[in-house]
């Protein structure tokens, strides 16, 4: 229900496959993962031999599900994907391990939400490609081993704090997707408009791509709005007043944020004298989940430096204060 939530609206991710990136030419930022994952795949291609284990973590939004498919692709191999909740049992997972084959690729996405028992079959599977599985029960219940054909996890994740250890230790990469830059954002609107046939000019796509809070998938979103704004509104062409009229309409402020944003740090410096303050009270406050404080409206806003994070709880900062014209509290001087 919420406009800029970075999460897969209904009906969204039909519409996002046209503009999906499908190799990783295509993969627009993230210059660190782009190159270290084109040696790495590189050298499993030459090799012949299966990529190593890949965990990518990061905020909603930022790629993840595309790179998995991008890995695939790049590897010349098939993707299965599924997540976290939805295996259940030792059983699902054995399920979709034993239909692999050779190279595949297995997604799983919110991979922090394995269930326990799930999570022990993955560990050998993993690691010496094999299937440990109980069948039967009570005193006929026996052990069997199943060999699996070598293959590629691709496990993603918000935080990759949220992992136990030994899942963490078992992958051999690991990729951090971060917050996108301006540039990287215009271009991709940019690059959305022209494979959705849309007339965007350079300062219309840099106004989307400002107020995108550095997520792809928020700015492809503000740009269907904003194309819908410029049809009925203008004729049709995406510019700067029209992306910037229709923004405004939506309550997307300049800096990207939305009301739940606003909510989060008026929250904080109106009612807790800009903190610190525990996660779990600024959640109560503002009637949101802890997680989604902690995955979705945090880390941006501790990227644009409006909120720090103390042992003691979370802080404005003085840019807080000064976006919301609010007068500074003494602790920050004159
Ligand atoms: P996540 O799995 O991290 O939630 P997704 O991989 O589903 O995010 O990405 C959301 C959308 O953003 C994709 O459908 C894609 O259109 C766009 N996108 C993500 N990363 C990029 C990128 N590097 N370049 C261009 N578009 C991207």
């Amino acid at each position: 229900d919420r406009f800029i939530s970075p999460v897969s609206a209904p009906g969204e991710e039909h519409q996002d496959r046209a503009i999906r990136p499908k190799t990783l030419e295509d993969y627009i930022g993230q210059p660190v993962v782009r190159e270290q994952m084109e040696i790495f795949i590189g050298a499993a291609r030459a090799r012949n031999e299966a990529l190593d284990h890949t965990l990518v973590f990061g905020p909603p939004g930022l790629g993840k599900t595309t790179l998995a498919n991008i890995i695939a692709v790049e590897m010349g191999a098939a993707i299965k994907s599924t997540s976290g909740p939805v295996l259940e049992k030792a059983g699902d997972l054995a399920a979709m391990l034993t239909n692999l084959e050779a190279g595949d690729v297995l997604f799983i996405d919110e991979i922090h939400r394995l269930n326990p028992a799930v999570e022990e079959v993955l560990y050998p599977a993993m690691e010496d490609y094999q299937l440990d599985i109980m069948v039967g029960e009570g005193p006929a219940a026996r052990s069997i081993k199943i060999e699996l054909p070598p293959f590629t996890l691709v496990g993603a994740t918000t935080r990759a704090g949220l992992l136990t250890s030994p899942l963490r230790d078992r992958f051999g990469i690991v990729q951090r997707l971060e917050f996108y830059n301006e540039d990287d954002l215009s271009y991709i609107v940019s690059r959305s408009g022209l494979l959705l046939g849309l007339e965007v000019d350079s300062a219309g796509a840099r106004e989307i791509a400002r107020r995108a809070r550095g997520t792809p998938r928020i700015a492809n979103r503000l740009l269907r709005r904003v194309r819908d704004y410029a049809q009925v509104k203008g004729d049709g062409t995406v510019d700067l007043a029209c992306a910037d009229a229709a923004l405004n309409m939506l309550n997307v402020d300049a800096q990207g944020f939305d009301h739940m944003d606003r909510r989060l740090l008026l929250t904080l410096m109106e009612k807790y004298d800009g903190g610190p303050a525990g996660v779990d009270s600024l959640a109560a406050s503002i009637g949101e989940e802890r997680d989604t404080i902690e995955d979705v409206l945090e880390p941006y806003l501790m990227q644009q430096g409006y909120i720090t994070r103390t042992p003691r709880g979370r802080m404005a900062t003085r840019l807080a204060y000064l976006h919301f014209g609010l007068q500074l509290p003494t602790r920050f001087g004159q």
